[in-house]
């Protein structure tokens, strides 16, 4: 999109030049299928007195189909920076003897003084990143030196984007049926949340895990949201909804009325809510890994945090002791051992401070070693619930699990209350050891929210249609990125 004129593209200009550009004194015709740029080029390298007229190709009246004769010219400035001139003709036939002027369809549309390229710049951008239209205009600015107040660049993306964004959508469509892209059953569903004008809403996503197409993804506001929501919501991502891929289309009556998609397991976090309705769906539920273990991982880290703080306090409190024992050593370096004597009372006193601080560093070093052993046995248990969710078959991990359950008396409290609670839906945590098709995490899910929708947008909105928009440019270039791995031209 940037820089259209390449050597390249000279060279190639040059050889069709004879078909399409005729330079005359003072003039220099083109043909309306020559683009723009090309006029832009002329323009910028030939005396001022040079001027460029746009003729037909072939000149025939769109109404009668009569030859068409030359009548005047019209001026025109193509993006209100390159001037040119329209040849205008009269047709030859007496009865009809219309006046056309050379449409420029394939540059411009009609009535617009900008360029088609130009106007298109807005939303292109927002395939990439959302900034705002300020920016937006600057960077037109930068590259075609043309100068387009801001409005009018939002102007040109709000007219333009539901065609835009349609077209893509209806490309991409076509593509996974071309290429014969199925749905494998396995879904990844989660919820985030974000900000409109300061009122809650959150984004509901279903993705496959296999070929990371997007099944579901809608947004509502937060006080709408319910576990009835969800039922619906997972329903209906297990049915065909490609007719309803519009988000402002609403989905139909009933979702008996759709086809069915593949139905095999689904992922989520380890909230409760999930685990009835999955149930109903009749598929094998796997709870993300990745969030049991950090439900494991919170109240222990709790604790180490705490732990590791009292240490860093002993560990100085024993630096102390350690010093000021140092200091008494060295002041009664030199003296006579033995008795003292009764009125040498600073000697005395002395070594009664010796003795004491000598009894310090001993249960110094006695609490220091056991706080490191508690620090150890948390690392330990740590590690041993990772390792049950790494195992290669199911018999390993169940028999980790179980010896841990076994000792549930011996383990800290915070492990053992988790040991306990992992019982309750171990069976759903350790479906990717059963079968290898099934993901570990729901980290995909995860990722997609993260590149989708980064945390620095959140808030930045202020409209729903706002939010849609520009997930739906962010959905397509997923698609692009990570399900057909090209980009996509309308
Ligand atoms: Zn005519």
């Amino acid at each position: 999109m940037y820089s259209k004129i390449a050597p390249t593209d000279i060279i190639s200009a040059e050889l069709i030049f004879k078909d399409y550009v005729d330079f005359e004194e003072n003039v220099i015709y083109l043909t309306d299928e020559v683009p723009d740029y090309i006029a832009k080029f002329l323009d910028d390298i030939m005396p001022d007195y040079v001027i460029i007229i746009y003729e037909m190709f072939n000149p025939v009246c769109p109404y009668c189909g009569a030859k068409l004769h030359k009548h005047e010219i019209k001026k025109w400035d193509i993006n209100k920076q390159t001037t040119v001139y329209k040849q205008r003709y009269k047709c030859t036939n007496s009865t009809c003897s219309k006046t056309i002027t050379t449409p420029l369809s394939k540059i411009v549309e009609k009535n617009c003084c900008y360029t088609k390229e130009i106007r298109k710049i807005g939303n292109e951008l927002e395939d990439l990143e959302h900034i705002s239209y300020e920016k937006k205009s600057e960077l037109i600015e930068k590259q075609y030196g043309i100068k387009i107040p801001r409005q009018t660049v939002q102007y040109h993306e709000f007219i333009k984007s539901e065609q835009y964004l349609s077209q893509k959508e209806e490309k991409i469509a076509q593509l996974i049926q071309e290429r014969n892209i199925e749905f494998s059953g396995i879904i990844g569903y989660d919820e985030s949340f974000f900000s409109i004008n300061n009122e809650k809403y959150v984004r509901i996503t279903s993705i496959d895990s296999k070929n990371h197409m997007i099944l579901n993804d809608q947004i509502m506001k937060y006080e709408d949201f319910d576990k009835y929501f969800i039922e619906i919501f997972m329903t209906y991502s297990l049915k065909d909804l490609t007719p309803y891929s519009n988000p402002d289309m609403p989905n139909p009556k009933h979702s008996l009325l759709l086809t069915d998609l593949k139905k095999d397991t689904m992922i989520t976090d380890g909230y409760t809510t999930y685990v009835p309705i999955i149930e109903k769906l009749h598929m094998t539920h796997q709870k993300c890994v990745f969030h049991k273990i950090m439900n494991q991982r919170t109240p222990v880290w709790k604790t180490t945090n705490k732990l590791e703080r009292q240490l860093k306090n002993k560990e100085n409190q024993l630096e102390k002791t350690k010093e000021k024992i140092q200091q008494l050593e060295k002041q009664s370096k030199g003296q006579k051992p033995g008795r003292i004597p009764l009125k040498d009372k600073k000697r005395r006193k002395n070594k009664k401070k010796l003795k004491k601080k000598k009894q310090e560093k001993t249960q110094q070093k006695k609490d220091i070693k056991k706080i490191e052993k508690q620090l150890e046995e948390f690392e330990y248990y740590n590690n041993k619930i990772s390792e049950i969710f790494n195992y290669d078959t199911v018999q390993k991990a169940e028999m980790e699990f179980n010896r841990l359950y076994n000792q549930l008396d011996f383990l800290p409290e915070e492990v053992a209350k988790f040991v306990k609670n992992l019982k309750k839906d171990f069976d759903k945590t350790i479906n990717h050891i059963k079968r290898k098709d099934i993901p570990k995490t729901n980290n995909l899910l995860e990722g997609f929210f993260k590149i989708t929708f980064p945390k620095k947008y959140k808030r930045r909105f202020r409209t729903e249609k706002g939010v849609k928009n520009y997930l739906r440019h962010m959905t397509i270039r997923w698609y692009e990125r990570n399900v057909l791995h090209e980009k996509i031209t309308t």
